[in-house]
């Protein structure tokens, strides 16, 4: 079957290639949904083959790679803005409200909803943690996107299964559902450091592992998640999961604000990678994470928004523009 060839053309370039270079303006020719060539302007006229392609003009407009929300919980939309700045919402409101109204078809619509918003500003792959992760993988895949759909479990239970074992199981047989499917996976994402037992957390980490797929959970992020680890285990949350073995290339720690240099060193030896979310992070008065000592390390570090009920956005846009500020 001849390909179909389609050219979007009067755009600013962001190439993001490895000179850095753009084009303004710039076209990106695509056969099918394969880019075969671009370019400056001046270089496409005259060519041909342009005589059966789609022209799409995109004068005023940016034409990039898509970005990457490394962190999120795409399920919360309607809880977005919900007792902001109230001292431990997560208790108080998040989890209250979950298990009471949480259901399948809310996942299902408030993925949608999220897929659409991120996909509007730019937004093509997500690392989403939630529950009823079966739901949101099947909206993800509807709206387009590429995503990792992140089975939440932790000790007391949630939403969707009381019994974390149960949450082990339904998140394996994801993992085992979308193995070959072209945009979507699936892993299994323990809430924290301190809601999930060692035990929860090794066999996730095994399972994760084993399927080369993330393990990402909330790491160092909270006041009491570092007054019990100093209080309790004279430990870091990073040196607890250093200590039980569940810090590795698989690993995603969200957040990692309250770090030391050794909990950095510990990141770089174990090629664990972070997300970080400056907004949600700033939002909450929770603190800034270390990056420059995470840059300076050659440890990866991406920018994840948080749920919408955290950071009030799914935009990667303005987690650029805190990063910038807040670390200079
Ligand atoms: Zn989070």
């Amino acid at each position: 079957m001849k390909s179909v060839r389609t050219v979007i053309v009067n755009a600013k370039v962001v190439t993001m290639n490895q000179k850095g270079e753009i084009f303004n303006p710039g076209f990106v020719m695509f056969e099918d949904d394969v880019i075969t060539m671009t370019g400056e302007m001046k270089d496409l006229k005259g060519d041909a083959a342009l005589a059966d392609a789609t022209l799409l003009d995109a004068r005023n407009a940016i034409v990039m790679p898509g970005m990457i929300n490394l962190h999120t919980h795409m399920g919360m939309i309607p809880f977005r803005g919900l007792g902001d700045d109230c001292k431990d919402r997560l208790r108080v409101f998040l989890i209250p409200m979950e298990q009471k109204s949480m259901d399948e078809e809310l996942v299902y619509l408030s993925t949608r909803y999220a897929a659409a918003e991120m996909l509007l500003s730019g937004v093509t792959t997500v690392m989403d943690m939630y529950y009823y992760e079966e739901e949101a993988a099947k909206a993800m895949d509807e709206m387009g996107l590429r995503a990792i759909a992140g089975q939440t479990v932790m000790d007391e239970g949630a939403c969707d299964f009381k019994d974390p074992g149960e949450a082990i199981v339904y998140g394996e047989n994801l993992i085992k559902k979308y193995k070959n499917h072209p945009r979507i996976s699936a892993c299994i994402a323990p809430h924290g450091t301190t809601t999930c037992s060692p035990d929860l957390l090794k066999e996730a980490y095994r399972i994760d592992s084993f399927y080369e797929v993330p393990f990402t959970l909330h790491t160092a992020e909270m006041d009491y998640e570092m007054e019990y680890f100093e209080n309790e285990k004279n430990m870091t949350p990073v040196s607890f999961l250093n200590s039980i073995g569940v810090l590795g290339k698989e690993t995603l720690a969200a957040h990692c604000i309250h770090m030391t240099d050794e909990d950095l060193d510990l990141l770089k030896e174990n090629h664990a990678s972070v997300a970080h979310c400056i907004g949600s992070n700033t939002k909450a008065a929770k603190g800034v994470a270390p990056v420059s000592g995470m840059n300076q390390r050659g440890i990866a570090v991406g920018l994840g928004t948080d749920g919408p009920a955290s950071g009030n956005t799914l935009d990667i846009l303005t987690q650029m523009k805190l990063c910038a500020d807040f670390h200079k």
